[in-house]
C-alpha cells in the first residue's frame, strides 16, 4: 500500500516524500483511514512503529480540508497530550515536518521553561497544540488557551501517562474540550487502567493492535548475566571495554542510580550523558542531542525519561537494573534492532531480581540465553537482600508524617 492509497492530499504526500518515507507502516495503514473517517480510535503500538504519523497525518488532513470553516483563526482544533516533554517536542517536530506544505500552525507547550513565550504563541493563534498535562492546565487556568473548539484530542503513550500519575489531569483536560470531539488513544500496553480511561473518554472506538508487547524484537540478540548487585558496575565496565560497541542506552531504575553510574563511567574515561526527571529541560535536551548526534556514545536513563524517544541506530541496550514490570523489558530492548538493523540487549540480574527474569521470560515466551563466561558470576546460593520496611511496627493504616508528604518520584 502507498500513502496515495490512503487518500492523503498533495501537501501531505509531498511532505511524506521529503521525509523519505516510501510506504506507510502497518500502524499508519490501519489507523489513518479510521481517523479520516472521523472514528474514535484506540491503538496499541509502541514508539518506533510510526505511530506519530499515524495520527499526525490524518489530523493535518482533516484540519487542512476544513480550512475555510468559519472558526479559522485563533482556535485550537487539535490537541495532543503527551506524558513527557521530550516526547511532546518530538511529536511537535513531526507535525512541523508533515505539515510543511499546509499553512496549519502548531506549537508545543510543556513545563520547566518560561510560560510567557508560550502564552505569546497561543495569543497569536495556533491550530494544533502538543502539550504535557501540567503546563496545559496552568495555561488554561490563566486563560491563555481556549479548548472550546478542539475537534480532535489525542492521548499519546496513555499507559505512561497513567503510570506518571496524570490520570486526573487527563480527565480534567478531556472535560475542557467539547463532548463532540474525536478521540484517539495510543498506548504501548493496554493494562486495565488504560481500558478504563478509554471507556470513560472514547465513543465506540475502533481497536487497532500493531505490536503485541509480549513479542520481543526478532533482530535483537538478548543475553543475560547473573551477577551480584555489588559487581554490576565492574561488569558494566568490563563489557564496555571488551564487548559492547557503538551507541549504548543503559537503563537504571532510579535517578540516583543513573547519577551514580554516570560518575563511575566518567571517572573511567567514558563520555556519557544522562536522562532523568530531575534534570532541567535544557539539560535533558542537550543530553539527548549529544547522544543523537553521536557526540557521546553512552546514554544512561530511567525508563520514564527515555520512553517514547526515537533514537536512530541504537546498537545496544543494557538493562543495568531489571524492570519489575515485564512489558518494560520489551519496550527497552525494542529501542535497538529497529528498521532492519541488528541490536544487542544485555541484562544484569542480581539475586533479588531473579523473580523479574521469570516474569519476563514468561511474557516473551523465550528463555534468554545466559552468558556463563564473565568475571563476576553470581553464586547460585546467594540469597536476595531483604530490605526491611521502615515503619512496619506501626499499625496498618497509620502513616508517619514523612510518608504523608507528597511522594517524590524516583524515576
Ligand atoms: P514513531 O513511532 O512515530 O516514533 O516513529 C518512529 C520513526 O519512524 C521516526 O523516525 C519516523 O520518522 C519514522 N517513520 C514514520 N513513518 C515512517 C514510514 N512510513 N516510513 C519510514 N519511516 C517512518
Amino acid at each position: 500500500m502507498s500513502f496515495k492509497d490512503l487518500k492523503l492530499n498533495k501537501p501531505l504526500l509531498k511532505a511524506v516524500a521529503d521525509a523519505g518515507y516510501d510506504n506507510p507502516t502497518l500502524v499508519q495503514e490501519l489507523t489513518i483511514p479510521m481517523v479520516l473517517d472521523r472514528k474514535d480510535v484506540i491503538t496499541s503500538a509502541q514508539t518506533g512503529t510510526g505511530k506519530t504519523a499515524a495520527f499526525a497525518l490524518p489530523i493535518l488532513q482533516l484540519l487542512y480540508d476544513k480550512q475555510d470553516a468559519p472558526k479559522k483563526g485563533k482556535t485550537v482544533k487539535a490537541l495532543v497530550i503527551s506524558p513527557t516533554r521530550e516526547l511532546a517536542l518530538q511529536i511537535g517536530k513531526n507535525f512541523k515536518t508533515y505539515g510543511a506544505y499546509t499553512n496549519l500552525r502548531s506549537t508545543v507547550i510543556f513545563g520547566g521553561v518560561g510560560i510567557e513565550p508560550q502564552i505569546e504563541i497561543l495569543t497569536k493563534g495556533v491550530d494544533i497544540v502538543v502539550a504535557t498535562p501540567g503546563r496545559l492546565l496552568d495555561l488554561h487556568k490563566q486563560d491563555a488557551i481556549n479548548l472550546d473548539h478542539v475537534e480532535i484530542l489525542v492521548l499519546d503513550e496513555a499507559d505512561l501517562m497513567l503510570d506518571m500519575g496524570f490520570i486526573d489531569d487527563v480527565k480534567k483536560i478531556e472535560r475542557l474540550c467539547p463532548e463532540t470531539k474525536q478521540n484517539l488513544l495510543f498506548s504501548a500496553t493496554m493494562p486495565y487502567k488504560v481500558e478504563e480511561l478509554a471507556k470513560d473518554i472514547l465513543k465506540a472506538p475502533e481497536r487497532i493492535e500493531v505490536t503485541p508487547t509480549s513479542s520481543a524484537a526478532v533482530n535483537v540478540e538478548q543475553l543475560l548475566f547473573y551477577v551480584p548487585k555489588r559487581n554490576k558496575i565492574e561488569l558494566c565496565l568490563h563489557l564496555l571495554r571488551n564487548t559492547i560497541k557503538g551507541n549504548i542506552l543503559i537503563f537504571r531504575r532510579t535517578k540516583f542510580g543513573v547519577d551514580k553510574l554516570e560518575q563511575t563511567l566518567t571517572k573511567n574515561g567514558y563520555l556519557v550523558e544522562r536522562l532523568h526527571g530531575d534534570r532541567t529541560q535544557a539539560e535533558r535536551q542537550t543530553a539527548l542531542g549529544k547522544f543523537k548526534n553521536g557526540m557521546v556514545k553512552i546514554l544512561i536513563a530511567t525508563d520514564v525519561a527515555a520512553r517514547g524517544i526515537d533514537i536512530d541506530q541504537l546498537d545496544a541496550v543494557v538493562n543495568f537494573d531489571l524492570p519489575s514490570v515485564p512489558e518494560t523489558y520489551v519496550h527497552r530492548i525494542g529501542r535497538t534492532g529497529r528498521a532492519g538493523f541488528f541490536g544487542m540487549a544485555y541484562s544484569f540480574c542480581s539475586a533479588d531480581e531473579k523473580s523479574y527474569i521469570k516474569k519476563i521470560e514468561h511474557l516473551i515466551n523465550v528463555q534468554i540465553p545466559v552468558e556463563q563466561e564473565h568475571p563476576y558470576p553470581l553464586d547460585p546460593k546467594e540469597k536476595p537482600i531483604v530490605h526491611k520496611r521502615q515503619g512496619s511496627k506501626y499499625k496498618k493504616g497509620r502513616k508517619s508524617e514523612a510518608s504523608k508528604k507528597k511522594k517524590k518520584r524516583w524515576y
